[in-house]
């Protein structure tokens, strides 16, 4: 039996959170989960449900900033920021530029790949136990291009994949469209990142829920952590809705809400929302289906087969949290599919059937896991920005090796949360 280790108290229900309860559980903690909302929505339902070690590149790399320029001039295109005189929003630009050079790249490439590898095989794990069907589908996923340069762009980039030792296939037009025999791909090649895969992130959290609740998890709902009592370098309550929750270590999640969340403890961490959308389609005809997940490249959209139906997703804009959807960006994803994907007669959703999420975006594109070296009982995951589902378990068992006192199975150095106090 499993030694009772104390009480570790979580700040927020998303994947980083439910993760983290999952394999504190498995090693004896007693566990509550503390929400500000309910259980039905955040960043970690409506996403595109990809797992991505071909992921490796962060976000804060060269030519973002050229393309991210010229993007801006366009109200359809997928990337937009905000402009803004808000301090928070001027420090992170500064050190995302900061960031965008061939070093970080290289730096970061092989320590992400790492995360991504043990959390994709940590998700395969967890899809063994009866408990969860949420689809995992670990066939791969499918980069689509229309054009030379950008078919130029990602054979370079798969040739970096293959280095760094992940399962790549270039293909030309005629190999990519032999993957999918039940949809016309209008494309001119593309690359099959078979070490990616895809599943049904809904149904993950509902399970997720599920299968905490019924092994004794608490969960406070409705509970906003709003300030904390501390006592030297020792945290020793949250305050929540007025009353405090003592425990013995916490781990602060919060998605993209963790800087307030660590500024209240004197922690300072960047993060800008990166905001999404994402909306469901029931082809017309059922023989058009597709078998893998795919990203459409120049358009930057996300294709996701899941329980019968598509999910499209897309759109970066980095702005404060505001709940005001952009038709133009919507209108922007679904003007695209045709193009790649000409069986696909998608209509303009309407903004009821639009969900939207924020990517909790670092300024150099890497996430913040590890223990706090200010409070010696905090241990911080998040910042997992556009790969934050894909990161859940590996977040997840890192927290619980950290609280453990055990050296954690992945080198997490180069993502300290407190890198930027
Ligand atoms: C359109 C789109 C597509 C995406 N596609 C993918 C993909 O295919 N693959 C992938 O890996 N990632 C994808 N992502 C990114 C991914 O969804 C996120 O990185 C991930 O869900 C973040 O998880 P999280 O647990 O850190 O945060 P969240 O899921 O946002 O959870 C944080 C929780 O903390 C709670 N919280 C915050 N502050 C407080 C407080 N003060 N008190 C109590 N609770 C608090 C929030 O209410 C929230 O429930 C996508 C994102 C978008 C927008």
């Amino acid at each position: 039996m499993t030694q009772n280790k104390g009480k570790a108290l979580i700040i927020g229900a998303g994947i980083a959170g439910l993760s983290s309860a999952y394999y504190l559980l498995q090693k004896g903690w007693q566990i509550e989960i503390l929400e500000q909302n309910d259980l039905s929505n955040n960043c970690s339902y409506g996403n595109a449900g990809m797992i991505v070690p071909s992921h490796f590149t962060p976000l804060a790399a060269p030519g973002v900033v050229a393309q991210g320029i010229r993007w801006m001039f366009d109200s359809k295109s997928p990337f937009y920021v905000k402009p803004s005189l808000s301090t928070q929003l001027l420090s992170w630009g500064l050190k995302f530029l900061k960031h965008t050079n061939q070093n970080h790249v290289d730096r970061s490439a092989s320590a992400i790949r790492d995360l991504n590898l043990e959390s994709s095989s940590l998700y395969n794990e967890i899809a063994q136990n009866p408990e969860f069907d949420f689809e995992l589908n670990q066939n791969g996923i499918l980069m689509l291009y229309k054009t030379e340069k950008v078919a130029e762009e990602e054979t370079e980039l798969a040739h970096k994949a293959s280095s760094l030792g992940l399962a790549v296939d270039i293909l030309d037009k005629k190999g990519i469209q032999e993957l999918e025999p039940n949809a016309q791909l209008d494309v001119i090649g593309g690359i099959n990142y078979k070490c990616d895969g895809h599943m049904n992130p809904v149904k993950l959290m509902k399970q997720m829920i599920s299968y905490l609740k019924n092994k004794g998890i608490i969960f406070h709902t409705q509970h906003k952590v709003t300030g904390y009592e501390i006592a030297g370098n020792t945290i020793n309550a949250i305050i929540a809705n007025g009353k405090k929750f003592s425990a013995d270590r916490f781990v602060m999640t919060g998605g993209s809400f963790l800087p307030e969340l660590a500024q209240k403890a004197g922690i300072k961490i960047q993060l800008m929302p990166g905001k999404g959308y994402s909306f469901m389609h029931t082809p017309e005809n059922p023989i058009h289906r597709l078998e893998h997940a795919a990203l459409l490249l120049e358009a930057r959209v996300a294709v996701t087969p899941m329980n019968g139906q598509i999910r499209f997703g897309g759109t970066m804009e980095l702005a404060s949290h505001h709940d005001k959807i952009n038709m133009k960006k919507v209108e922007g994803i679904v003007q695209s599919i045709p193009k790649y994907l000409p069986d696909f007669k998608v209509k303009l959703p309407k903004e009821s059937e639009i969900w939207f999420g924020y990517r909790p975006c670092a300024p150099d594109g890497l996430p913040y896991l590890g223990q706090s070296s200010k409070l010696k009982n905090l241990i911080i995951a998040g910042g997992g920005g556009m790969m934050g589902l894909s990161l859940g378990p590996i977040f997840g068992k890192t927290v619980s090796e950290l609280a453990n006192d055990q050296k954690p199975t992945v080198e997490i150095k180069i993502f300290n949360p407190e890198r930027f106090n």
